[in-house]
């Protein structure tokens, strides 16, 4: 039995929602809000609506910064109250730039829609507007614009919606979240020249998982390792993380870290792993600065996508405007931190990790399953029932540093190699070009037992290969380029030119030409040779015979065993499997 009093409370509290409620004019609904979420625009559409914000706002500004290669424009917004629509005055305001990325992935491409809804909130009907207090917001409303067009109902078979959803490659097949150090894509080259000159506070890449069925609305990941800063690591784990999960599972999106089992396997643990530069948050992360990634769970349908994604970028933006003079700060100090620790106290940078020992326990929130035979796998398959299940698992969320190097005073790149310069260059790595010869001590790298996989990742052939360190003195020619480590960008420099790391421009093919080898000699000729160098020095018998006895697969081959001289003669080539890339240690 309801009193009228009670009734009252409802009627009020019914007219306090639906007033609290704007309402959106028909010309500033999206298209998916149109269609009941089953639609995205198109990249016309798109670009047309992002425009109608910024003219119909002072304080946003829709701007170029690049074009794709079938010719369209990559557009940002830029959104300052200030109006300070470029880097230097955004610099000067104190407060911290956000980069908000949508479609890097053009069919997971919530964050467009969601950012769409979100803008308007802020800049038209203005119910958020507040969020724009205290932070420069930057948001491109698709990265790889051609794929954004390339839409098909079957361009991922377990996404649940848009019906015109993208395609994960650019149009000349490049995953763009694995270029950002090599920067084959156009694309990425305007996107890292843009990154470069704003250098963003914070950053959030938004994308749609796939995989297993499970409850969460949302993963995420956010850098927090040995590959940031420990106060970065510290404010990121500490203040942001807690305070945006609580605030989006308030709104009743179920949030867990990016759900990567160990050997695929649920019950063997869930992993936390250091993003590699290669993907967009590891790349900022070198860049010390905090990124976060969202993964919305595909099979989830659209609209919860859309608006579990607007509640991330609102909760973190809500956090940025509170603690945006401890977010700049921490950003400051992040820069001169790896100048102190790694070039004024010399410790090691970390290149290499692994997974720590320590583990804790995970409460996982999984979606039960049956197994069906199938006469097609010839095993069982899994069929998701809808039923949820916990389960208590191993988390592995700690690393280690498995390889570190010590940071020289400065890497020698020989001006031959223009491409790699041009590379550092989007990079934004300062470098100088030495004025006369220099007669040098120099750590220099050789490789050997070079291997290459049968097939290219993400368009290169990316080699394997030990390394050999030694010493030398060398004249080193002027023109040559000076890359001095004692800048901002100094843990990119070293992942990029230390050849051990997994992100080096060795590693990602740039010096294939230095494997190739261009000189052969005939048996007739090399003979001679090897007979004189034995006269000279009879220990090189000694060592041949021993090398052939361990080596029995070459007994009987005359040319790898007359190599074995060759390789030790004066005709050999001494650039072979040499990094062209020298160090100095010390000042000069
Ligand atoms: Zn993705």
């Amino acid at each position: 039995m309801i009193t009228s009093i009670q009734y009252f409370l409802i009627l009020l509290f019914s007219f306090t929602i639906l007033s609290a409620q704007t309402v959106v004019p028909d010309e500033w609904k999206t298209l998916c809000e149109k269609t009941s979420y089953k639609e995205t625009s198109s990249y016309a559409g798109s670009m047309e609506y992002f425009k109608k914000l910024a003219d119909n706002s002072p304080y946003a500004k829709f701007v170029k910064f690049g074009n794709s290669p079938q010719g369209r424009d990559l557009m940002l917004l830029i959104v300052s109250k200030e109006g300070a629509f470029d880097p230097v005055s955004a610099k000067e305001t104190r407060k911290p730039i956000i980069l908000i990325e949508n479609g890097i992935h053009a069919g997971e491409i919530e964050g467009k829609d969601a950012s769409m809804i979100m803008l308007r909130e802020m800049l038209i009907t203005k119910e958020k507007e507040y969020l724009l207090d205290n932070v420069i917001l930057l948001v491109i409303p698709i990265f790889s614009v051609d794929s954004h067009e390339r839409t098909s109902p079957y361009n991922r078979i377990n996404q649940n919606g848009p019906t015109n959803m993208g395609w994960r490659t650019t149009s000349t097949n490049y995953n763009l979240n694995r270029d950002f150090v090599k920067a084959d894509a156009p694309e990425m080259r305007a996107w890292l020249k843009m990154y470069n000159e704003w250098i963003p506070d914070f950053f959030i890449d938004c994308h749609t998982t796939d995989g297993l069925d499970l409850q969460y609305t949302v993963t995420y990941t956010v850098e927090k390792f040995r590959n940031i800063p420990p106060a970065t690591s510290k404010w990121v784990t500490e203040e942001y993380e807690p305070f945006m999960k609580r605030k989006v599972e308030e709104q009743g999106y179920l949030m867990a870290p990016y759900i990567w089992f160990k050997n695929y396997n649920m019950t063997d643990g869930l992993l936390d792993y250091v993003t590699p530069p290669m993907l967009s948050t590891g790349y900022v992360g070198l860049q010390s600065r905090p990124g976060l990634l969202i993964e919305t769970h595909s099979l989830k349908p659209y609209k919860e996508r859309v608006h579990a994604t607007q509640a991330i970028l609102e909760s973190s933006l809500e956090l940025f405007n509170k603690q945006y003079e401890e977010l700049v700060s921490l950003n400051n100090s992040a820069d001169m931190w790896n100048i102190e620790n790694y070039l004024e106290k010399k410790k090691f940078f970390p290149v290499l990790f692994d997974y720590s020992p320590e583990i804790d326990s995970f409460l996982f929130k999984g979606i039960k399953w049956n197994e069906t035979e199938s006469w097609i796998t010839g095993t069982p398959v899994k069929e998701y029932n809808g039923e949820p299940f916990e389960i208590t698992i191993p988390h592995i969320h700690q690393s280690v540093v498995t390889d570190s190097v010590k940071v020289p005073f400065a890497y020698l790149i020989p001006q031959e190699w223009k491409k790699v310069v041009e590379v550092l260059d989007l990079h934004g790595i300062e470098h100088e070009v030495l004025k006369t010869n220099e007669i040098l001590d120099v750590a220099r790298k050789k490789f050997a037992n070079v291997k290459f996989d049968a097939m290219p990742y993400d368009g290169r052939f990316k080699p394997a290969f030990e390394i050999i360190n030694y010493q030398e003195n060398v004249e080193v020619p002027e023109g040559t380029i000076i890359v001095k480590t004692n800048q901002r960008r100094l843990p990119l420099i070293m992942y990029l030119l230390e050849p051990i790391s997994d992100d080096s421009f060795v590693k990602w093919g740039f010096f294939n030409t230095i494997f190739v080898r261009t000189e052969y000699f005939e048996l007739y000729s090399m003979l001679p040779v090897a007979n004189e160098m034995v006269k000279v020095n009879p220990e090189l018998k000694t060592e041949f015979l021993k090398w052939l006895k361990e080596h029995p697969e070459v007994e009987s081959n005359p040319r790898d065993r007359m190599r074995w001289f060759y390789e030790k003669s004066p005709y050999y080539d001494e650039t072979h499997n040499v990094y062209p890339v020298l160090r100095v240690e010390e000042k000069f």
